[in-house]
């Protein structure tokens, strides 16, 4: 069989989120709905997501729309048909009925369902039908979440199943867990679990909401939404029905039911409008006032809401040994949730599936964790674990671990496929080097660096490690969420707040000096991002001789939106790009006002396909799907270029004054039109300085070192600036620039 056509029922969330992966993955899609009106509202609505669902915006009508009355007939034609309609068992059976009547020889056919079981949903088909039937359960927002878990059952056709698998994993860049049809597969059942857990654990013990979410959170390597704010983010509502799914699923002792059971103030919640953040708010809700967005928290108890409170537990990094041996109610309540989280997950194998790791996998993709259950008690270590915890009943797992005393059990990562992914080379390396902010994994023939910082922001230790890190040819590359937000602007400030400017110079120049290595040392290094590169982490990107990146990617350089200039060698290397398209060979200052329009608007692209115009990625830069696959193609290019010699130095011709007098022409109009103010001014100008080349003609040749003194510079004047400051103080405060 092959998937050439492919058709998806039901386009609301689910729906249209995969008819878009499938828009960006160039698969031929159609999307039905009751009405081709809902299918065009929906198609809208991938059009203007935010974040984006498409890799190019533009493509959104190669997704062709319809209806199931008047167009079923492209069921006839499909490959794959993937139902996304209603929750509703009765719409589900009525839709299968015809599909199964018009569908073709050969075609596979699924659900999206997340918590009917394939038993019932397949009831009414003949056993023929069965073969060709599975549940592929992809999560929301499809294109950037990881896991699809493909439930089969003993009737099906394996072969069918294993080529879906496949394409899932090669076109589509899924993460995919083959399991059992069991209540809320793997993920949702220890992901809802866990959320439960965190939320009745808190309530009990009397936690604000903002205290729960800081230590089921970030401190635990969880995202930072914790669980409070998760619900919001999901909907108070519809997590009210899926936990209604589970106690008519789970049997009646499983302990997942007491968890589940209704709790009067999220039904207060929903019948006061408060569904989470489509409603008016939820636990968390913003409040306006006098033109300032405030947020606040629901207080628990009194069930009024206040300014949200920040809570300051002084943990930098996950160390989960000791955020549960913590003397105070936080650490109290970290144990508590984790090892339920830990008992629950291990009295489920093999009942849910044999293989534990892939239930980590599932937290991790789906969920976003940074570590499963099972990795989490490694990290705690099971002689700790059994110490401190009361008792188990009914945990063969634990039960068999205790017996064993082995104190290394968890066997490596991403055991669900057969990619070479970096979680599981970690552990195969010959040596490790490790600092505040980054690790080096050496192997024979190449290193491997990955940035352990928050966000991998930068400063001076992650500088040090990809110095030293080039003694070999050198894959930049991470797990976690981020390749790199940019410099660590905290590091920065709090030179500032001692007015100690001079070692904010010196870590520029070293910042400089780092990426000029990385560009012309004689081992070749590529970069392999995925999410975040922006800043300094894309001046890295720039300056690698190879990248390979994810498909869900932020890359920019926004160092404007805060009042300061690229000077890791942005500015150089945009430059030095746009000064070799044929425009540039025409016209010395198209480049120039290229780079100055990009940099100046803080122009981000948020995928490859949009990197490339922008030249933050050049055309033979890899664009990959499946996250996991950066690391091998990675190692391809290196085995590739086995005779690297490393670029020649740029040279560049600028005509300094005349190109910067149209620059300034441009900030001048902005300035008139009100679009920018004074500190916007002056830091359109400082670029405009620098990309200009500064006090330079047409004649006069500059080099890397010039480019890079400029910025320098012009990067040192703005960060002495009050107002500049005040930005970076907001930004770092807020996540958020300041607007004005
Ligand atoms: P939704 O309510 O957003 O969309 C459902 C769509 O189905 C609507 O556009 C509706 O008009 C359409 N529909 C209803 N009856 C139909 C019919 N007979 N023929 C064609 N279309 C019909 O729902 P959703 O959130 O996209 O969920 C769809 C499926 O995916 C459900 O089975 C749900 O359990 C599952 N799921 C949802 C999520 C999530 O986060 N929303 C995650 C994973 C799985």
């Amino acid at each position: 069989m092959k998937i050439n056509n492919v058709v998806v029922i039901g386009s609301g969330t689910m729906g249209s989120g995969i008819a878009a992966h499938l828009c960006n993955a160039n698969i031929p899609v159609t999307l039905l709905d009751l009405k081709t009106e809902i299918s065009e509202k929906a198609r809208d609505k991938i059009f203007k997501s935010r974040p984006p669902l498409l890799f190019e915006r533009q493509n959104v009508n190669n997704i062709k729309i319809g209806n199931i009355n008047d167009n079923f007939n492209v069921v006839k034609k499909a490959d794959w048909i993937v139902e996304a309609v209603v929750e509703k068992i009765q719409i589900k059976h009525q839709i299968y009925e015809r599909i199964f009547k018009d569908r073709k020889k050969d075609s596979i056919v699924s659900s999206n369902t997340s918590t009917i079981p394939l038993k019932i949903l397949s009831e009414k088909l003949s056993s023929m039908d069965k073969k060709d039937f599975c549940i592929t359960h992809f999560f929301n927002p499809v294109r950037y979440m990881g896991l699809l878990e493909i439930v089969k059952n003993k009737g099906n056709d394996i072969k069918k199943i294993d080529y879906l698998k496949n394409f899932c994993e090669k076109i589509l860049g899924k993460g995919v867990i083959v399991c059992g049809d069991t209540p809320g597969f793997l993920g949702n059942r220890i992901g809802v679990y866990a959320m439960q857990v965190a939320l009745t654990e808190a309530i009990k013990m009397k936690l604000s909401v903002e205290e729960a979410d800081s230590i089921f959170g970030r401190p635990m390597g969880i995202p930072k939404t914790g669980v409070f704010a998760l619900y919001d983010l999901i909907g108070i509502d519809l997590m009210r029905d899926v936990l209604k799914s589970f106690i008519k699923e789970l049997p009646k002792k499983d302990v997942f039911q007491d968890v589940a059971q209704n709790i009067p103030i999220i039904d207060k919640l929903i019948e006061s409008g408060y569904t989470g953040r489509k409603g008016k708010g939820g636990f968390y809700r913003i409040n306006k006032q006098d033109n300032n967005k405030i947020l606040e928290a629901l207080n628990l108890e009194t069930f009024s809401y206040s300014p949200a409170k920040k809570i300051n537990l002084n943990i930098d990094k996950v160390d989960l040994k000791k955020l549960i041996t913590r003397d105070d109610k936080y650490g109290e309540y970290a144990w508590s949730v984790l090892s339920k989280i830990i008992n629950y997950s291990s009295s489920l194998v093999p009942a849910i599936t044999k293989e534990y790791n892939d239930i980590d996998e599932a937290l991790r993709l789906g969920f976003n964790w940074s570590k499963g259950p099972f990795e989490m008690l490694q990290e705690i270590g099971p002689e700790n674990f059994f110490k401190k915890i009361d008792k188990f009943e009914n945990n063969l797992f634990l039960k068999n671990l205790q017996e064993s005393k082995k104190e290394k059990f968890y066997n490596g990562r991403q055991k669900y496929t057969n990619i070479e992914t970096l979680g599981k080379i970690k552990n195969l390396a010959l040596k490790t080097n490790i600092n505040k902010s980054a690790e080096i994994f050496r192997f024979k023939n190449f290193n491997v660096i990955e940035f352990t910082t928050k966000a991998n922001a930068l400063d001076y230790n992650s500088m040090e490690s990809l110095k030293m890190a080039t003694d070999k040819p050198l894959i930049i590359i991470n797990e976690s969420m981020q390749f790199s937000a940019g410099v660590n602007l905290n590091y920065v400030m709090d030179f500032v707040k001692h007015k100690d400017f001079k070692s904010i110079e010196k870590f520029i120049k070293y910042f400089q000096e780092t990426c000029k290595h990385l560009k012309y040392c004689d081992n070749p290094v590529v970069s392999a991002p995925s999410g975040l590169a922006l800043g300094g982490g894309e001046e890295i990107l720039l300056q690698s001789n190879f990248v390979v990146s994810h498909t869900n990617i932020v890359m920019g350089l926004v160092e404007t939106i805060v009042g300061l200039v690229p000077a890791g060698g942005g500015c150089k290397e945009m430059l030095w790009r746009w000064s070799q398209t044929e425009e540039a060979i025409k016209d010395p200052d198209f480049a120039p006002l290229k780079v100055f329009e990009i940099i100046g608007y803080a122009k981000t692209a948020s995928s490859p396909q949009e990197a490339i115009p922008l030249m933050f990625l050049r055309k033979k830069d890899k664009k990959i799907m499946n996250r996991n696959n950066l690391l091998p193609e990675s190692k391809a290019i290196l085995e590739k270029n086995k005779n690297f010699t490393a670029p020649e130095k740029c040279k560049f011709k600028l005509s300094g004054e005349n190109v910067r007098k149209k620059m300034l022409k441009i900030l001048d109009d902005l300035y008139k039109e009100k679009k920018i103010l004074d500190h916007g001014l002056e830091v359109g100008k400082e670029l405009a300085y620098v990309l200009s080349g500064g006090n330079t003609s047409i004649d006069q040749e500059l080099n890397d070192e010039d480019l890079y003194n400029l910025e320098l510079n012009s990067f040192m004047k703005l960060i002495e600036k009050n107002k500049t400051q005040e930005r970076i103080k907001h930004t770092l405060a807020t996540g958020k620039p300041l607007i004005n």
